[in-house]
């Protein structure tokens, strides 16, 4: 496992720092988003650090990472009604958090924006 000391994600992700989760296996960490922009709006992030989505991830991380998306939309009830699933890389998208996630976000009619 490889963290970063100063990160909030790997500190969630592995427990360091306790969060509101909804889905974890072995390599990633499903919780809500502190501040939630639809009814719901889950991150999704790998328990190892990379910077975003281009930042060399295993492809078997990605993958782990869309089975949780998966299972999140599942037991959010939204599987059926749809969501949108958001991963911010660099600056121009606004990337706050400089560890990779996934946004899933649903539980009403999304917007032409982010949620
Ligand atoms: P970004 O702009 O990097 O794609 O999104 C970062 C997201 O992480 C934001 O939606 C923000 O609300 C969320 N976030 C930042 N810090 C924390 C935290 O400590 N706990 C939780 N649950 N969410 C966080
Ligand atoms: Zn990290």
């Amino acid at each position: 496992m490889s963290q970063h000391e100063d990160c909030i994600f790997c500190k969630i992700a592995n427990h360091v720092i306790e969060s509101n989760y909804v889905y974890e296996d072995d390599l990633v960490a499903a919780f809500r988003d502190m501040s939630p922009l639809a009814p719901t709006h889950v991150l999704v992030v790998p328990k190892d650090h990379y910077e975003h989505i281009a930042d060399a991830v295993p492809a078997e991380t990605i993958a782990a990472m869309v089975h949780a998306v998966d299972e999140v939309a599942k037991a959010e009830g939204i599987d059926h009604s749809g969501f949108r699933v958001v991963a911010n890389a660099g600056d121009d998208a606004g990337q706050a958090v400089h560890h990779l996630h996934f946004h899933v976000l649903g539980g009403h009619r999304l917007g032409d924006d982010f949620a």
